[in-house]
């Protein structure tokens, strides 16, 4: 976030760079924040996932709550080319929680203020910005509640994926994690202090959703719940054919309204070829139920397509009656018959799932390598074309990790998208 620039009467800055650091090091100390500064090896601050970009910040601030960032953003507001980011779990990539010579904010060590309070009626939960999805969904369940909408992968703070979209197999239903807040609490450009929802400030309240953390800093957010699912059929489907693949997905995900349907659609390009990261490998769910090359088609080519599908369930429910409502659903698909996989977990082990794969990747050292990624959304008329230039060709090997591919119903992103 770049703060507003507003000259008043501080120290002229001069063209010594030892000179303007102690100069906005005596500034931050004047401010008597509550929390801490650090001025020493910045550390993680320094880096992030994508681990292609190391800049080195001026100081990392640990504020204690919302005051000590405003104080800080009210500084740096008059300091020119004073470059302020927050930083949540830093696990984005291409520097974006990261300031070149300027500031970053640590909004994970506001401890206190980063606790969640739920509430059963109407269920939502207030957590603060620098928050864990892991912990908010720790803290919920217990009350029978989850929030609604998920991205794969659970480290990572409230604020931080508010300020990009927050996306998973259940965005399809309940649209992005931007789309299921009802209310939060942002440190403005100017160091303000003010609570935004649909109808207050609404401006704020749109900007700073998706926002990139360059509209405002998220303190504290409302994060809608709904009664929390306890077990999860998961299931992969694999296709060879990309047409038959999309037109199931699309298929699944427009099917709400006419009852019976699943509660997660997700899907991945994987190599078609026994590549152990790459390849037929990756698809198991059980180790028990390997994948069998035989089900695959002779006319498939160089990438196969899986459909990874979730349907909620209850613990007591019996298995036999959860496999009828799976097999109708599955029934209406054309995947390869042979090559259905399926598990049955409790909702948090579902929902923990990249937590194990976090923990194989950082026993063999892949999870610190260099993660250069890339989303983006692609039209339904030029999905097609992206398959055959993109996955077929430049991807025909793979890329060492995961290629996800799921439909988005567009509708499901008009709150945050259309009215800002
Ligand atoms: C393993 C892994 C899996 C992922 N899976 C998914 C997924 O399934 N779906 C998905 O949508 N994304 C996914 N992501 C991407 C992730 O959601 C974003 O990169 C997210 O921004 C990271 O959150 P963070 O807390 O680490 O934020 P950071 O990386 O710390 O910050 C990201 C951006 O948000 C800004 N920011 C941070 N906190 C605040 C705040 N409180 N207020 C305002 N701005 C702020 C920062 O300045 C920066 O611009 C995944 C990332 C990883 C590493």
């Amino acid at each position: 976030m770049i703060a507003y620039l507003e000259r008043v009467s501080i120290p002229e800055p001069n063209n010594n760079e030892d000179d303007n650091v102690s100069l906005l090091r005596n500034s931050l100390e004047d401010l008597q924040l509550q929390g801490s500064i650090d001025y020493g090896p910045t550390g993680s601050a320094s880096k992030d996932f994508g681990g292609m970009q190391i800049t080195k910040p001026l100081a990392v601030i640990r504020p204690a709550g919302a005051e000590d960032i405003a104080k800080v953003i009210k500084l740096a507001s008059r300091l020119p080319n004073l470059t302020v980011a927050a930083r949540g779990n830093g696990h984005s990539i291409n520097g974006q929680a990261m300031a070149d010579r300027g500031l970053v904010i640590d909004m994970k060590s506001m401890e206190s203020y980063n606790k969640i309070e739920v509430r059963r009626h109407p269920p939502c939960a207030d957590v603060g910005g620098g928050a864990l999805w892991a912990d908010v969904l720790k803290r919920s369940v217990p009350f029978g509640l989850a929030p609604r909408s998920w991205t794969d992968y659970l480290d990572l703070t409230v604020g931080g994926t508010l300020s990009n979209a927050g996306v998973s197999g259940q965005a399809f239903r309940y649209g992005p994690q931007t789309e299921n807040v009802t209310e939060l609490e942002v440190v403005t450009g100017k160091g303000e202090i003010v609570t935004c929802t649909r109808n207050e400030n609404s401006q704020l309240f749109f900007s700073v959703l998706g926002g990139l953390g360059q509209f405002g800093i998220i303190t504290r957010a409302r994060v809608l719940l709904q009664p929390s699912p306890q077990m999860v059929r998961w299931i992969r489907v694999v296709y060879s054919e990309f047409s038959e693949f999309t037109r199931d997905a699309e298929l699944l995900v427009s099917q709400e309204e006419s009852g019976e349907s699943f509660d997660y659609v997700e899907g991945f390009v994987f190599v078609n070829s026994d590549d152990p990261v790459n390849g037929w490998a990756s698809v198991p769910l059980d180790p028990n139920h390997p994948f069998d090359p035989a089900g695959i088609p002779t006319s498939a080519g160089p990438v196969l397509y899986c459909l990874e599908l979730v349907l909620h369930h209850r613990e007591n429910d019996r298995p036999s009656s959860v496999n009828l409502v799976v097999d109708r659903l599955l029934g209406q698909l054309r995947f390869c018959k042979k090559l259905r996989f399926e598990v049955d977990l409790k909702y948090v082990e579902f929902l923990s799932r990249v937590k194990v794969a976090e923990q194989q990747a950082k026993a063999n050292g892949i999870w610190d390598a260099p993660h250069p990624w890339l989303n983006l959304f692609v039209s339904k008329r030029d999905i097609a074309d992206f398959d055959r230039l993109v996955f077929n060709t430049i991807l025909q090997h793979g890329i060492g990790g995961p290629i996800l591919v799921y439909p988005l119903l567009r509708s499901n992103f008009l709150g945050a998208f259309i009215t800002c």
